[in-house]
């Protein structure tokens, strides 16, 4: 049957439920074929509710691989209340190493609020926004650059029209430790996880906890961070459980708010950097070269900040299109 997204949950059971949400969707090589997505309730009586997702685009595995660790080491009786795991949210995407759903292109976190008889990502999205969102008190969302970008560790939040929602989920995105933070304005109609879960009536939070298609010493050690204080936080555990250590950094806030603070490509081309992920630049500093490999007659063409900041993302492909973004500067602002 072609409809929907169908589980048997219960979500007030006590206990660890490991399980999936299933998306039917025919296909040449299964006609009743479900798309299938691992979840995992782990309750013990009444308390916060935290949902932890990643994977929601396929190849950032920070997420995905701390989560997975979560679910095996996360002990029921050492909890309070309700943490619900998506370790890999759009699993097609995630079982591809691709951004998006192979099945039918989607982009989940541009799918919100998703469509109940959309494609299989829409559908999802629809779940998510509809049920599973609001459900939780708090939905956080764990990113990264992904194959074709390196980022800096940052946490986000998306604005929230409510003041003292607002303001909560701030205290939240520096309650994880991370060394940067965001607020994004992306609008009452935001397509994204963060827009999804504050029209469910969730706090959302996200960040990016890394990139390059790949997990590093260094973003695992953040990211488990980032997790483990959320949830001290809270007050759904009293100890530590991913991470070896759980200092705070003062989370520094930045602003990303222009398309000129990015550089964006016009033309094919080859691009080589002339500044590194975190560096302080100036506005009109050079920021790499443009080089031309089918017209080697052709000098490389130097590209300049338009606008001084901290550069925050570098694109790692280095052949690039029409449109492609290759480096993003965010500009600090106070609190
Ligand atoms: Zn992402």
């Amino acid at each position: 049957m072609h409809s929907g997204l169908v589980h048997s949950l219960d979500f007030d059971r006590d206990g660890k439920t490991l399980a999936h949400l299933s998306i039917p969707f025919s296909i040449d090589r299964s006609p009743y074929f479900h798309v299938k997505v691992p979840i995992c309730l782990i309750r013990n009586g009444e308390g916060p509710s935290v949902l932890l997702m990643a994977g929601n685009h396929g190849d950032e595995y920070e997420g995905e691989l701390s989560l997975a660790r979560l679910i095996r080491k996360l002990d029921p009786a050492l909890i309070k209340g309700r943490v619900t795991i998506l370790p890999m949210a759009n699993a097609p995407a995630v079982m591809a190493a691709k951004r998006c759903s192979p099945l039918d292109g989607g982009n989940l976190n541009r799918a919100f609020p998703g469509d109940p008889a959309g494609t299989p990502t829409s559908r999802l999205a629809h779940f998510l926004e509809s049920d599973l969102f609001a459900r939780h008190d708090i939905v956080f969302d764990l990113h990264s650059g992904g194959t074709s970008m390196e980022h800096l560790p940052t946490a986000l939040v998306e604005r929230n029209a409510d003041p003292e929602r607002h303001q909560r989920g701030v205290a939240l995105m520096k309650s994880l430790g991370m060394p940067y933070g965001f607020v994004a304005d992306n609008g009452a109609a935001s397509p994204t996880s963060m827009g999804a879960a504050r029209r469910a009536g969730a706090i959302g939070i996200s960040g990016e906890f890394g990139g390059g298609g790949t997990a590093t010493v260094d973003s695992m050690a953040i990211t488990a961070r980032a997790i483990d204080n959320l949830l001290l936080g809270v007050g759904v555990i009293e100890e530590p459980v991913l991470a070896s250590s759980t200092g705070v950094l003062e989370t520094r806030l930045l602003s990303l708010s222009r398309h000129s603070q990015g550089i964006y490509t016009t033309r094919r081309g080859w691009f080589e950097p002339a500044a590194r992920l975190g560096e302080h630049v100036a506005a009109g500093q050079l920021a790499g070269w443009y080089h031309d490999l089918e017209r080697l007659d052709d000098a490389e063409e130097a590209l300049h900040f338009a606008e001084a900041g901290i550069v925050i993302s570098r694109r790692l492909h280095t052949m690039c299109e029409a449109g492609d973004c290759l480096m993003q500067v965010a500009e600090p602002v106070s609190a």
